[in-house]
């Protein structure tokens, strides 16, 4: 069964994207949580962070590149939070690997 993001990625489900390359893409969260919140998405449907494997290791590395480079586009010159929700205990709810880019506001510590 494809994954909610990886239906996205394919274009059967409308988003907002903000970044496309071969590896990844960025688009808008649909319920955002910050007047900025754009989520980070690997094209290989890795389960989550606790689900990559060494061989992941440029692939990881360039998701925080794009991270920083949409967070820029986005005007998020103060700074912002990224948070990687890993597995039910973390909070994680689309078992996609995905990096939540938040700014816009402050962002309190710790989180909820
Ligand atoms: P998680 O809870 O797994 O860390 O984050 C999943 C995120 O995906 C949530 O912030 C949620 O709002 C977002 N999300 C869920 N479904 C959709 C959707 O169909 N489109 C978009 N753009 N975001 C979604």
């Amino acid at each position: 069964m494809p994954t909610l993001f990886e239906k996205l990625i394919a274009g059967e489900i409308p988003a907002d994207f903000v970044h496309e390359d071969e590896h990844c893409v960025a688009f808008k969260d649909v319920a955002p949580q910050a007047p900025v919140h754009l989520l980070v998405v690997p094209r290989e449907p890795i389960e989550s962070l606790a689900a990559a494997e060494d061989r992941h290791k440029p692939l990881l590395g360039h998701l925080l590149r794009v991270v920083d480079k949409v967070a820029s586009d986005a005007g998020l010159t103060d700074g912002y939070r990224v948070a990687i929700n890993t597995g039910e205990g973390g909070g994680q709810t689309v078992p996609h690997l995905h990096l939540h880019v938040l700014g816009g506001r402050g962002m309190s510590w710790p989180p909820g």
